[in-house]
């Protein structure tokens, strides 16, 4: 990819707009870089671009400065439907996405890691048994590093292990990833994508470039998954809780079985502390890539026996009197929800509710008949939950998260379990999830 002297423009300047933006002026491009929050909230990309003959736009996007551009690469969490965007592609200038533009730049295969929940948990799991293996391993994408950032030519990596969102993919055209990982697809992000069509779409282009030199590693289990098998082109691997496959890896939550090639071997997961169906999945998945790619066995055991779990991710916060508490603050869709309840036989007291993605919740009333002993709904999507969850159990509305908190503990007897699993973003009430689960779990310490 020749970049010398093109003008390219970069959406978004968070860390990744702003480590693009540098890796484009060592190339030579003309960069111009546009943001929409003002220049006073963005310090720090000011300071680190300051001085380096790029251009800032700040407060918004100018059509103009999209329109006189060769090429424009878009942040992570950058919309492609914005106006702007849409003009300059009519336009016939080229939009990709930062891994887009990286990819040329990269030597070591990737390991690529996509699916609406368990991303994060997968990619840090493969990247954790290939370190134990001696590889030297780049996590990157949505988590770790920006992708751009291994580009440079001083380091010499054997894998990079890449989360990829759907937003991503849909500025991708030669990204191809030696192995791709497809955890799950459920209803997400509905606010952003005109149907879920067009969501599942984009999660599958993961796939299009592979050959049948690559792999791909898809969930039997997962209906809209197993759908769109038909486009792969690479080698695949099934991963299943329901049945024991010719070839793949299946799990009854106690052991893992992998079959390859014929041989099959077997992983205990007695010592693993990674509890809940859902991260059997991820650990079915992880290990089947990381073997793939020709990690050891010892590797693979040792980090399935060490491997905790992830902050704000169905996570332990406090036992009081029996009744335990579970900050699960990153379940923000339906389908995260659905499998953190299904990860409890006790009664559950759940806190959910917030910014509303408009997600279809009928995967949810049977398991809220079943298993909730109260739901307690806050924040904007309150009204409409408590509406599609009608007559499906007690329900109480709470005006803070502080109040919720409060509101489950009285409800709450020994033996119940406490969780917050919100099925919606946290923008209307919070910076983000994190600060949620931590106010979630500061109000639990106060109990
Ligand atoms: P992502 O990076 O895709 O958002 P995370 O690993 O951060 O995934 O987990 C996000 C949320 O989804 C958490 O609430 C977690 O409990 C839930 N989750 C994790 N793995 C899965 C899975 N395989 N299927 C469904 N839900 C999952």
């Amino acid at each position: 990819m020749d970049l010398h002297g093109k003008r390219v423009l970069v959406v978004g300047l968070a860390r990744t707009g702003i480590a693009t933006a540098k890796f484009l002026k060592t190339k030579g491009s003309l960069v111009t870089t546009t943001e929409v929050q003002p220049k006073e909230e963005m310090k720090e990309a000011d300071k680190e671009l300051k001085g380096m003959g790029i251009s800032m736009e700040w407060g918004g996007h100018q059509v103009e400065t999209f329109l006189k551009q060769d090429m424009i690469v878009v942040s992570p969490g950058v919309d492609l439907s914005i106006a702007p965007i849409q003009k300059a592609i009519q336009k016939g200038v080229q939009v990709i996405s930062e891994i887009e533009l990286a990819y040329p730049f990269i030597r070591a295969p990737i390991i690529g890691v996509t699916g609406t929940n368990g991303k994060t948990t997968t990619t840090l799991l493969i990247g954790e048994m290939l370190k134990e293996d001696g590889k030297k391993v780049g996590v990157g994408g949505n988590v770790g590093e920006p992708l751009i950032l291994f580009t440079n030519g001083k380091e010499r990596w054997d894998v990079l292990v890449v989360e990829i969102s759907s937003f991503q993919l849909e500025a991708i055209h030669e990204f191809r990833p030696s192995i791709s990982v497809l955890l799950n697809i459920t209803e997400d992000h509905l606010d952003r994508y005109p149907s879920y069509l067009d969501y599942i779409t984009a999660k599958m282009r993961i796939f299009r470039n592979q050959n049948s030199g690559d792999w791909a590693i898809l969930n039997r289990d997962d209906p809209i998954v197993m759908q769109g098998q038909g486009k792969v082109k690479a080698k695949k691997i099934l991963f299943s809780l329901k049945e024991a496959l010719g070839e793949g890896a299946f799990s009854d939550g106690r052991t893992i079985s992998l079959r390859l090639g014929g041989e099959k071997e077997e992983y205990p997961l007695a010592q693993a502390p990674l509890k809940g169906v859902h991260n059997v999945e991820n650990m079915m998945a992880a290990l089947t890539a990381a073997r793939v790619f020709g990690c050891s066995k010892k590797a693979v055991q040792e980090v399935l026996n060490r491997f905790e779990g992830l902050e704000h991710r169905l996570e332990f916060v406090r036992e009081i009197e029996g009744v335990r508490f579970y900050n699960d603050s990153k379940g923000t869709n339906v389908g995260s929800v659905v499998k953190s309840l299904q990860s409890f036989s006790e009664p559950v007291i759940l806190i959910a509710g917030g910014k509303d993605k408009n997600g279809d919740l009928t995967p949810l009333k049977a398991l809220v008949r079943e298993r909730v002993k109260c739901l307690i709904l806050m924040g904007e999507a309150k009204e409409r939950m408590a509406h599609e969850l009608e007559g499906q159990t007690d329900t109480v509305m709470a005006k803070t998260l502080e109040e919720a908190v409060r509101l489950a503990h009285q409800k709450a007897r020994g033996g119940d379990i406490v969780l917050l699993s919100p099925a919606c973003s946290s923008f209307d009430m919070f910076k983000d999830y994190k600060e949620r689960g931590r106010i979630f779990k500061e109000a639990v310490h106060r109990i």
